[in-house]
């Protein structure tokens, strides 16, 4: 059998295929050293614990995700999916330490304190690796830098997929396959039709190897699409990063230390967004509606104090005139804006006015969107007349639309993707095993 996409769902098909008898191969588009997708760029998951454990603190309930998730979707969800997702959430970190993956104990290094997840020690790039070792070790056949443009029905059964590879197309047998090839999304003219030209300006956080063709290849072969193409999950990002997989080093998260402008000068503000974890995805959707999808972010020397580290320095003046000229902003409207935002700060140390200031130019960066296919328990991918193949399974965020429809909790990415792989995997090699 094959799996298409070396991400972690992929991943974990991969290697629950294989634990369960079948012969797997994996098919990578991306070259060997941007293997994993974006879990790569992932510090966390969740998970169901009814006691402490050795990497994670207190306890986290199966009720506690279930509510938490219904505030999310409310009622627009597929309810045995999502029963799935939260039974799996408590066996999920342990079949991932069977599998070579380290935890890091609670409460060490620079993570902050989470019940709700576990962090991998060395963050999601040291993850990737131990599965991809453990993957090596159980004997499956890895292709790196392999792209599959098509997958086609094969005569008397099973699929023929065309993978290119070192620009040649390579035409591959296989009885059964599972597709975790990721959403959709880091596929600039499918981001313009679906979003508009305001796309243009928006920078993609993760992969550039998942651009939703397998998911347009599926739907295009008559597969049932689920969620909505037109909302999507973005943040605040250092305008000056790279335009695909900034990953997370590139997020401006110091938004509560001082005071937002757009490219104008005007004064940006999000009612509610306030200092929680989720004001990100509040600011995101806010700047990408502003002219040319540009806002800034202004410190002062004690705001920038208070911040974490950025990856890219900000820009700095000595004066808020000097500022204004940098980023090419009318220095009186600039000046203006401040003096009125000085006036009635939230609080006194978010007034802009100890030298020198401090800019971060930002961009809406698209983290994922609520797109993708149906699909059954088993993970069998569904048709729109609702029929399914026995042998064609989707799993990971190509599918994750048919339980988060909008919104988002932290660290459900990984443990969805990893939880619907494995389910894949096992029931794609119960498939191949007859
Ligand atoms: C910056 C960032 C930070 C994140 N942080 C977290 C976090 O801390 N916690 C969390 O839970 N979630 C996080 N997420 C979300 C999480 O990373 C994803 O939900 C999860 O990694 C998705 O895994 P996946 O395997 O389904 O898809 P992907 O990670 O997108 O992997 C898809 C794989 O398929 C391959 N592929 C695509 N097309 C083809 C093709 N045609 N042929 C062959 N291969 C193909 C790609 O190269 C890629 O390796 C983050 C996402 C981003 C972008």
């Amino acid at each position: 059998m094959t799996v298409i996409g070396g991400g972690i769902a992929g991943l974990c098909a991969a290697i629950a295929a294989r634990r369960g008898g079948a012969v797997v191969r994996l098919l990578e588009a991306a070259p060997r050293p941007l293997r994993g997708g974006n879990a790569r760029h992932g510090r966390n998951f969740r998970l169901t614990h009814e006691t402490p454990l050795d990497y994670v603190p207190d306890r986290y309930t199966a009720e506690e995700l279930r509510a938490e998730l219904r505030s999310v979707t409310g009622d627009d969800t597929d309810r045995a999916l999502t029963e799935l997702l939260i039974e799996r959430a408590h066996s999920i970190a342990g079949w991932l330490i069977d599998h070579g993956v380290h935890l890091q104990p609670p409460g060490t290094g620079v993570m902050p304190y989470s019940r709700r997840t576990a962090f991998p020690l060395g963050g999601g790039k040291a993850m990737i690796n131990a599965l991809y070792a453990s993957a090596e070790r159980l004997g499956i056949a890895i292709n790196y830098d392999s792209e599959v443009r098509s997958i086609l029905r094969s005569e008397g059964g099973g699929w023929t997929i065309n993978v290119r590879s070192a620009g040649a197309d390579d035409p591959i047998r296989t009885r059964s396959v599972v597709v975790c090839a990721g959403g959709a999304g880091a596929d600039p003219a499918w981001l313009r039709a679906n979003f508009g030209s305001t796309a243009e300006g928006w920078m993609v956080r993760g992969t550039p190897y998942a651009d939703g063709r397998l998911l347009d290849l599926l739907i295009g072969a008559g597969g049932c699409a689920i969620g909505d193409p037109t909302t999507c999950h973005v943040v605040p990002v250092d305008a000056r990063g790279p335009q695909f997989d900034g990953g997370i080093v590139t997020r401006i998260t110091s938004i509560p230390l001082g005071l937002v402008v757009d490219r104008s000068g005007a004064r940006i503000d999000v009612a509610g967004a306030g200092s929680q974890p989720t004001h990100y995805a509040k600011w995101g959707p806010r700047i990408a509606d502003c002219p040319g999808q540009l806002a800034y972010l202004l410190l002062d020397t004690r705001g920038l104090a208070r911040a974490a580290p950025s990856a890219l320095a900000p820009i700095t003046a000595p004066s808020l005139g000097e500022l204004a000229a940098t980023l090419a902003i009318d220095p009186a409207a600039l000046l203006q804006n401040i003096d009125d935002f000085n006036a009635a700060p939230a609080n006194a140390a978010r007034t802009i006015a100890v030298p020198p200031f401090f800019a971060y130019p930002m961009r809406p960066g698209l983290t994922f969107v609520h797109y993708g296919i149906k699909v059954d328990a088993t993970m069998r991918v569904v048709q729109a007349d609702g029929r399914r193949h026995d042998d064609l399974f989707a799993a990971g965020m190509i599918m994750a639309a048919n339980v988060l429809r909008r919104g988002y909790l932290a660290g459900l990415g990984i443990t969805l993707s990893a939880v619907f792989g494995q389910i894949a995997g096992e029931e794609a090699a119960r498939h191949v095993r007859g």
